[in-house]
């Protein structure tokens, strides 16, 4: 694989994969163009070296949202709602053209008549069988629009699929690579992974631990201090023999959680938990609530934040990191009433890095946008623009999108 400043592009025709899976309102109107944006200095950069472009991305999910005649919805899924937008985003200057199918013969007469400095936006990979099947036909066919490979797609990295992994293997080493972003990502993440300032701080939290085991499992063997939240610390607290009302639990679980307790014992991790919560008499934004301690939340009842003193501790905790990754919500923060833990847990993860100089990692979903929320996104070291991926990297697995560049 080559850095993209090493790929040679002047005169090619660059086959890029990027994530611009936007969401759109009912009148196929970008609400958040944050993905488009992310993959303009690879764009941009192609066309300033004599390269021109041909893009390529995924647009929700077609497959599973069928119209009621079983087809799929290939009006709602194109990509051409977001032609008009790249165009602005590029400076209105750079010609873009919409080619109506991924692969085919219109797909490849488009490319073959390219010239440096314009741009094809392709349809939806995912109105294509071959594409989550990773069937090698959609991929080569894919490979035959372009002279070089370059994936930018950090948010798709850890599925295999024709446009992501298995259409690179149609490149040699040196005509593949990853663009700016995918770059800054693995930077980011592997610096935490490989190479970390101590204290770590690992900061978990979302809705159930089974999909953080393996998370919380790599945490211990690497953070100083790992702190859960969320949903997902009912199971510990319950495990732990405290009473948690209605709050969320995975009661198939509790022996797993016990024996993450006692690895973090035997590695010297420390491992908080809340002691206080705002609890809620229904799972609504206008529940009644009541602070609770977190190890006995009445009947009835559902935790749904962290408490004051929980707030506290955590941010303590926080203060005196060197290094800070953070993945998953304090509470359900979708609702106004339960958004303070994880507000104030931004706030405590922004001030770290503005006043102690550590490194903060917003690994991706829901704490992404609780950073955002808060207005906080320039006040942290790096923003993931991948959930899954972000968690699938941290985990330590290798993610598919990168394997394949790196062969
Ligand atoms: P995840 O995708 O696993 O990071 O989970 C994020 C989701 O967890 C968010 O939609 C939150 O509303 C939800 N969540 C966080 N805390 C709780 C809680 N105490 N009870 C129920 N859901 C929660």
């Amino acid at each position: 694989m080559a850095a993209l400043e090493d790929l040679h592009i002047e005169g090619k025709r660059v086959l890029l994969r990027v994530d611009f899976n936007v969401p759109l309102d009912e009148n196929f109107v970008i609400t958040d163009d944050t993905r488009m944006r992310a993959a303009l200095p690879t764009i941009q950069y192609i066309l300033d070296h004599g390269g021109s472009v041909i893009i390529m991305s995924h647009l929700g999910r077609p497959k599973k949202n069928l119209l009621p005649n079983g087809e799929m919805d290939r009006f709602r899924f194109s990509l051409k709602h977001l032609q008009n937008h790249l165009v602005d985003l590029l400076g209105g200057e750079v010609h873009v053209k919409f080619s109506n199918e991924s692969v085919g013969k219109t797909a490849k007469l488009m490319a073959d008549k390219m010239s440096p400095g314009s741009v094809i936006l392709l349809e939806n990979t995912r109105f294509y069988k071959g594409e989550t099947k990773a069937y090698t036909t959609f991929a080569q066919a894919l490979a035959e629009l372009g002279d070089v490979y370059v994936n930018d797609a950090f948010g798709s990295a850890h599925r295999d699929h024709a446009s992501t992994s298995t259409v690179a293997k149609y490149f040699k080493p040196e005509e593949r690579g990853f663009g700016f972003l995918m770059q800054a990502e693995i930077d980011n993440a592997s610096k935490v992974l490989n190479d970390p300032e101590h204290p770590v701080i690992a900061i978990t939290g979302g809705a159930k631990v089974s999909d953080k085991l393996l998370l919380l499992e790599r945490l211990i063997d690497f953070a100083d201090t790992i702190i859960v939240g969320g949903g997902m610390a009912y199971t510990f607290v319950k495990a732990q023999g405290g009473s948690i009302g209605d709050s969320i639990c995975e009661d198939d679980k509790l022996d797993y959680v016990l024996d993450l307790l006692e690895k973090a014992k035997e590695k010297n991790t420390t491992l908080l938990l809340p002691v206080d919560n705002v609890a809620a008499d229904k799972f609504a934004p206008d529940a009644q609530t009541k602070l609770v301690q977190s190890n006995s939340i009445p009947d009835n009842w559902q935790g749904l934040d962290i408490g004051p003193e929980s707030i506290k501790q955590f941010s303590d905790a926080i203060s005196k990191a060197k290094t800070i990754i953070w993945n998953g919500p304090m509470g359900v923060f979708e609702f106004e009433a339960f958004a303070t833990g994880t507000s104030e847990i931004a706030k405590a993860v922004a001030k770290a890095t503005q006043e102690n100089g550590a490194f903060s990692l917003i690994g991706g979903g829901d704490s992404v946008s609780a950073i955002k929320k808060n207005g906080l996104a320039d006040q942290v070291s790096f923003v993931s623009t991948g959930g899954g991926a972000m968690l699938e990297f941290l985990e330590g697995k290798k993610l598919p999108g990168i394997a394949s560049i790196e062969g």
